[in-house]
């Protein structure tokens, strides 16, 4: 695998969308165009898994929205990391909150990341509060997320292969509003840059990418991109909308 030397790395996560190859292909040659031309950015389309292999080109790299969390064997219904990569994945998203609502833990997080690793997949591992409270227990609740996964990796050096995505769940498919404010957005990546260096070195936990998800658009990714310190961001429903990602992909590259 290779080191994505870019300031951004954009993603975007189509989640059960769209219904069909055609469209599935439309938004994708779409969105290709708007990466063409804004080439400084990493942009990452996690398509539904039976798209993964209808969907190739060289601006666009691909992400499975999960893999399983056992190598392989009698788990009907599941994917494989190995199956994902040789699908043509580079990467997988691990630990979005509607797979941790499904019921994925900690635990299970930590063995899917760690398949996904194994086959050669760049993980982006999502983390994020369900809620704030005024006890800042929803600190507590991200350092235990980033922590089981990290303290489980086999080898020290596979912590480059991942991007930690901060998205809190209240702010994830909300109105536009919701976002997170950039200020608030740079005070997570700290926290979660420290808790990365508190187990591999400050060198690493500062190199560590952190982007942020939740309820983004086309306006307020401008502020967030400018001001808020992340290196990528992970988009939802505007990633459904050619016009609008493209956009989002455009202020990145212009800010790179
Ligand atoms: C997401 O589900 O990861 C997400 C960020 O969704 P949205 O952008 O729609 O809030």
């Amino acid at each position: 695998m290779k080191r994505i030397q870019k300031k951004f790395t954009i993603v975007g996560n189509w989640k059960m969308n769209p219904d069909t190859v055609g469209e599935a292909r439309k938004f994708f040659s779409a969105i290709s165009r708007r990466a063409a031309k804004n080439s400084k950015v990493a942009v990452v389309i996690a398509p539904p898994m039976s798209f993964i292999s209808i969907l190739s080109g060289k601006k666009i790299h691909i992400s499975g929205q999960d893999v399983s969390a056992e190598l392989r064997g009698a788990y009907t219904g599941s994917v494989s990391a190995r199956q994902v990569r040789s699908a043509g994945a580079e990467y997988a998203i691990i630990g979005h909150s509607e797979r941790r609502a499904a019921g994925d833990n900690n635990k299970i997080i930590a063995q899917k990341t760690a398949q996904a690793l194994d086959a050669g997949l760049r993980v982006i591992l999502c983390v994020g509060e369900i809620e704030r409270d005024n006890h800042a227990r929803y600190l507590r609740e991200i350092r235990e997320q980033i922590t089981t996964v990290l303290s489980n990796l086999s080898d020290k050096k596979k912590i480059q292969w991942i991007t930690i995505a901060y998205e809190p769940v209240w702010a994830v498919g909300k109105n536009y509003d919701t976002a997170l404010k950039p200020a608030d957005i740079h005070e997570m990546t700290i926290y979660i840059k420290k808790i990365v260096s508190e187990i591999f070195g400050k060198k690493i936990g500062l190199k560590t990418p952190v982007i942020y998800g939740g309820s983004l658009n086309s306006e307020n990714t401008q502020m967030i991109l400018k001001e808020a310190f992340v290196e990528g961001l992970l988009v939802g429903r505007q990633s459904l909308d050619p016009e609008a990602f493209g956009n989002i992909i455009e202020y990145a590259n212009d800010l790179s």
